[in-house]
């Protein structure tokens, strides 16, 4: 009997990668269906720099003018001293275009604004990701996948021609099919925070205690927002209070500082 399938690819993951891939399939018509086990946008800032090769993906699929409009460039970045002086420098070193490398400079756009625009797109293009939506299995064979979905309606099992797995580093789907993931672990944790603070201007990337790893921490304005990224290495096994007032803790410890408040952490 011939497959029925449900759609050709089913994408597990509306993160950057499978909000990609799913604006690309919508404007060639394929068939497809975006599922995301959060049950909301993910709210993070993390990948705010926009490399210029990422930035010639975005206008290959039409949304490089309203990521840019979301954002800005990076500003300087300014390294205090313990003395209490400090010294500015570009972050990055501006090189001007060339028929290779169109865009040249990185943007400054907060990760949870860069997949809005996304979402908009896909929305232009008549999709939009299923939120509350989690690939709980699947199995394959030469036709298709018959894949296993938690759904908000109940368990739901669909076949389809493709699995594409757009599920982050620790991809439920790479580990599903014992695909390896070679590299390194850094042995480093660290934390990164998105909030309102007072204390600090938001004309540079403020940087304190840089290269000391008990010490350093860094405050960058993002771009398009009225919030700050916090980010900073922490030990490898403490616990580390994220609230606002440890937060505001944290930087006193590390700076001396005590005129820096966090009021809210997003
Ligand atoms: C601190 C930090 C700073 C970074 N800075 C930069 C930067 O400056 N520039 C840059 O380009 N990149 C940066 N990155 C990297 C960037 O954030 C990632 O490359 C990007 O998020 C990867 O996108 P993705 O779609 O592959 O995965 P993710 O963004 O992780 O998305 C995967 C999605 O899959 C969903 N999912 C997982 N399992 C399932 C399942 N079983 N069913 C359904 N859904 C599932 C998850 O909920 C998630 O939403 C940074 C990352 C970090 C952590």
């Amino acid at each position: 009997m011939a497959d029925d399938f449900a759609a050709d690819v089913l994408i597990c993951g509306a993160g950057a990668a499978g909000l990609t891939l799913a604006i690309d399939l919508a404007r060639q018509g394929a068939s497809f269906r975006l599922i995301e086990k959060l049950d909301d946008p993910f709210r993070g800032s993390r990948g705010k720099g926009i490399q210029p090769r990422t930035q010639e993906v975005f206008e290959n699929l039409g949304i490089l003018n309203k990521v840019v409009a979301a954002g800005g460039l990076y500003p300087k970045q300014r390294e205090y001293r313990d003395d209490g002086s400090y010294a500015d420098s570009d972050v990055v070193v501006a090189e001007p275009p060339t028929p290779d490398e169109p865009y040249h400079q990185p943007l400054m756009v907060p990760q949870f604004l860069t997949e809005q625009v996304m979402r908009e797109r896909l929305t232009e293009l008549g999709h939009r990701p299923e939120f509350g939506c989690e690939l709980l299995g699947f199995s394959q064979n030469e036709e298709g996948v018959t894949a296993r979905l938690a759904t908000k309606n109940g368990e739901e099992t669909l076949r389809v021609r493709w699995l594409a797995g757009a599920d982050g580093g620790q991809s439920f789907v790479r580990h599903t099919l014992e695909i390896g993931f070679p590299g390194k672990t850094l042995g480093v944790r660290a934390i990164v925070a998105d909030v309102t603070l007072s204390g600090l201007s938001r004309d540079v990337w403020h940087r304190f205690g840089e290269g000391d790893m008990e010490r350093q921490i860094s405050v960058c304005p993002l771009a398009g927002t009225n919030l700050f990224q916090i980010q900073g290495p922490i030990p490898l096994v403490a616990e580390i209070d994220l609230s606002a007032e440890g937060l505001t803790n944290l930087f006193a410890a590390r700076t001396g500082k005590s005129d820096i408040v966090v009021h809210a952490v997003s």
